[in-house]
Parts: structure tokens; C-alpha cells; sequence
């Protein structure tokens, strides 16, 4: 994979589709060229858009494919599209996933970090009922990928079970602290999912509350730095 410091309007990488939303949308993903290591899940909450452009941001300044990372853009397009958490469906994604501890029960979130949980979403009709979800399951299974690196705002931290290397080498690059637990249940979500199936292992990424120039400016080619050196390393 080749790296230039210019940074571009386009990305260069190739494109493949792995599924379609609830209104239609193309899923795609960013394959890579040998066995998949990571796949990097960005754009699951539509209303955390800033996840997406920080990995655009990255991935622009590669020129040919990477050898084992893959990566989806937006895993929740309809949601990114309408400005809303959940899907077209008004499912949160990251709670529909087909886990045991999947519940029927809405979910409430925050509209923002220091608000009360005041909005509710839904959790489907059936664990793993959404095509959004399907398919994400369907190309992590098809990947086979040891990490997955999801991606959220705006709790500010990394949140997995372990510090492993690449918990480790995120912590470092974003100047973020580990967090083992991220302090509340989260049935059906991608993390429980990865748990329940013992790999891949589910490295959360919490971008802190920022606005996007200041993402861009503080994280943007580190984190193209540190995908290259996953891509090589790990
Ligand atoms: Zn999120």
C-alpha cells in the first residue's frame, strides 16, 4: 500500500458492495488484497458523521489498496442520510445485532452527552432483523478478520475488554485512555456480538466531542499512520 502526504479530494482505493440499506443504498466496503487482519466499521450511528470523515480523511492519502485492513465508510447510510442514530427503521444498528442478551426493549440515548437518556430508539423485530445489520455480519463472517475497529463519538476513549497492541499503539497515536468497560449494557450490540463469537476481537473507538477541523487537525494523519502501520505490523 503507498502513503503520500498530499492529501486528496477523491479516494483512490477500490470500492466492492456487500449489501443494501432499508432504502436502498449500497453498502460498500474498502476490501483488501490479502487475508484481513482488521476491518475498520465507521458511520454505524448516523448522527456520528465526524467517524466517517476522519477515516475519509486517512484514507485519501493512500494510493493502492491495503494488504490486510479493510474498511467500511458508513455502515448506516440511511441514518447518515435522514441525520438520525438508527436506521431508516428507527433501529439503533449497534443494538440489533443477534446476540443472546439481544432485547425487544427501545433503547434510549442522549441527544447530548450531558443530557438524560431521551431518545428512544428501536432494537428491531428480531435480533439481526435489519439489512444493514445482516450484512455487516455476513462480511465480517466472509472476512474473517482478527480485529474489528468500530468507530464512534463522542465518549472520548477506547473502549475493549483487553489492552492489546493495536488497543495499545490507538491509545498513543489518539492520546485517548483505555477504558475495559464503557460503564453500561449493551445487548445485540457489534462488541457483544464479537464476545459471544470469540473473534474477531471489538476494539471500540470513541473520538472525543470536537468539531471536525479540530479532528482533522489533531488526528488526521496520525490515524493514516497508524492504519499503515497495522496494515504492516500487526
Ligand atoms: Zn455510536
Amino acid at each position: 500500500m503507498k502513503f503520500s502526504s498530499e492529501s486528496r479530494g477523491v479516494i483512490r482505493l477500490p470500492f466492492a458492495k456487500y449489501g443494501c440499506s432499508v432504502l436502498g443504498a449500497p453498502l460498500r466496503y474498502i476490501p483488501c488484497t490479502g487475508p484481513c487482519r482488521m476491518l475498520v466499521i465507521a458511520g454505524i450511528h448516523g448522527e456520528e458523521p465526524e467517524t466517517t470523515f476522519l477515516l475519509s480523511r486517512a484514507l485519501r492519502a493512500f494510493e493502492t489498496p491495503f494488504e490486510s485492513v479493510a474498511f467500511v465508510l458508513c455502515a448506516n447510510p440511511d441514518g447518515m442520510m435522514l441525520g438520525t442514530r438508527g436506521n431508516a427503521n428507527g433501529v439503533d444498528l449497534n443494538r440489533n445485532f443477534p446476540t443472546g442478551n439481544w432485547s425487544r426493549e427501545p433503547v434510549y440515548c442522549r441527544s447530548v452527552l450531558e443530557a438524560s437518556r431521551d431518545t428512544e430508539l428501536l432494537t428491531g423485530n428480531l435480533p439481526g432483523s435489519e439489512p444493514e445489520t445482516q450484512a455487516l455480519v455476513s462480511l465480517i463472517q466472509e472476512l474473517s478478520p482478527n480485529l474489528v475497529l468500530s468507530m464512534h463519538a463522542p465518549m472520548g476513549c477506547i473502549d475493549a475488554p483487553q489492552q492489546s497492541e493495536l488497543v495499545r499503539a490507538l491509545c498513543d497515536t489518539m492520546g485517548l485512555l483505555w477504558r475495559p468497560d464503557i460503564g453500561y449494557p449493551t445487548p445485540g450490540s457489534l462488541g457483544t456480538w464479537c464476545k459471544e463469537q470469540k473473534s474477531p476481537e471489538c476494539v471500540t473507538l470513541e473520538l472525543p466531542r470536537m468539531s471536525l477541523e479540530a479532528l482533522f487537525e489533531r488526528y488526521g494523519s496520525n490515524f493514516a499512520a497508524l492504519l499503515q502501520k497495522v496494515d504492516s505490523t500487526f
